[in-house]
């Protein structure tokens, strides 16, 4: 039984993870540390977590925890990664990886050299729409893909408006919450990377401190698609949607940048229309899943610390791109 310790008592612990650590056969949820022993000794509670850590230290000393996964706010990524990194823990970080490309960069590699697993946490890949989606452009079903659009303007629910959108020292701001995984998922579907991109954002209500609540943009692949975004906090009545547009054909992910497993995807070609079959699964327990066999030395994790550091290198652009109103070439990593 592979054991796993969680850094940071938070909403997508509770929601998603835990559960889906606790899901698989061969892993459970053994120890929780939290900045607050109050709020995580309910946590813990609530969730079944049988052990309870008040320092990160005292957790990375428990020889018991195989892996450990993140979900503090985002600038604790980097420093708690590179802590159970030197206490040979595999970890598995929420995006973003961190709050610069230095950063990211040096916890992909102290992971390399302490030879355990990193993974980002980048969900989306795991949704059966989107491996639909990526599987049909590699078959050819839409010929040579030319363009690309993401829907991913959302409402940011009231539990979730804290750091979010008031806290540009937490990684706070739309581009670091949701470009971010617009930018892996365009990456997984497209299976290329993104060379530069140009951005603009607005504060439309929800934003403060200088934080956008809005953003749109477009990136332009290294084979030459371009592809349009749209994330906000504050369209409480937008649907999402990823489309593909080829020379021989479309492919459209409709209800797909979600957290749920949901969603349809439909290849309009040779002037007809057609729905492909998609058989949903939890996205976060798939990602577990791939976690799990990768500690276990097969394969890798769903999305790596290097899909961490580019994706996180794509949304570091954007942001760029709308302070300094130019294109901004993407770091080659
Ligand atoms: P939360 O605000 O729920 O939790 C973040 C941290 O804040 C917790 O780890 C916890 O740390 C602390 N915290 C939780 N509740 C409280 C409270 N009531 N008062 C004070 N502090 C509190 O964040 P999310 O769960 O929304 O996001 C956490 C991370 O996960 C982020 O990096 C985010 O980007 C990522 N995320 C990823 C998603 C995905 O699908 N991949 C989806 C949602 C989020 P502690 O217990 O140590 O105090």
């Amino acid at each position: 039984m592979l054991k796993w310790g969680v850094i940071g008592a938070s909403t997508i612990g509770r929601e998603w993870m835990v559960p889906a650590i606790n899901a698989q056969p061969d892993s459970m949820v053994a120890a929780l540390v939290s900045s607050d022993p109050e709020r995580s000794r309910r946590y813990a509670d609530e969730l079944g977590i049988s052990t309870v850590y008040s320092s990160l230290t005292d957790l990375l000393s428990d020889a018991a925890i195989d892996a450990v996964y993140i979900s503090t706010t985002n600038e604790w990524h980097e420093p708690q990664t590179l802590a159970a990194v030197a206490a040979g823990k595999h970890v598995l970080c929420e995006k973003p990886l961190a709050l610069s490309l230095e950063g990211a960069r040096t916890m992909v590699a102290a992971a390399a050299t302490a030879g355990v697993v990193m993974g980002t946490n980048h969900h989306l890949r795991n949704a059966a729409t989107h491996r639909t989606i990526r599987e049909s452009i590699q078959a050819g079903a839409i010929g040579q893909p030319l363009a690309a659009r993401v829907f991913h303007a959302v409402h940011l629910p009231p539990h979730l408006q804290g750091w979010r959108i008031d806290r540009p020292d937490a990684g706070g701001g739309v581009i670091l919450d949701i470009t971010v995984h617009d930018a892996d998922t365009l990456r997984f579907a497209l299976g290329d990377e993104v060379a530069e991109v140009t951005a603009m954002t607005a504060s439309q209500g929800m934003g403060r401190a200088g934080l956008e609540d809005a953003v749109m943009g477009v990136m332009r692949f290294r084979d030459g698609v371009i592809a349009q975004f749209h994330d906000a906090f504050t369209a409480p009545h937008a649907s999402t949607g990823l489309e593909v547009h080829g020379t021989e054909g479309s492919i459209y992910g409709r209800d797909v940048m979600t957290q749920r497993p949901i969603g349809t995807v439909t290849i309009f070609r040779n002037g007809g229309e057609e729905a492909v079959p998609v058989e949903h699964e939890n996205l976060y327990k798939r990602s577990v899943r791939c976690f799990n066999a990768a500690m276990r030395g097969e394969g890798e994790p769903a999305a790596t610390g290097v899909d961490g550091i580019r994706s996180l290198a794509v949304a570091l652009a954007v942001r760029e791109s709308a302070q300094q109103g130019k294109t901004v070439q993407v770091s080659d990593n």
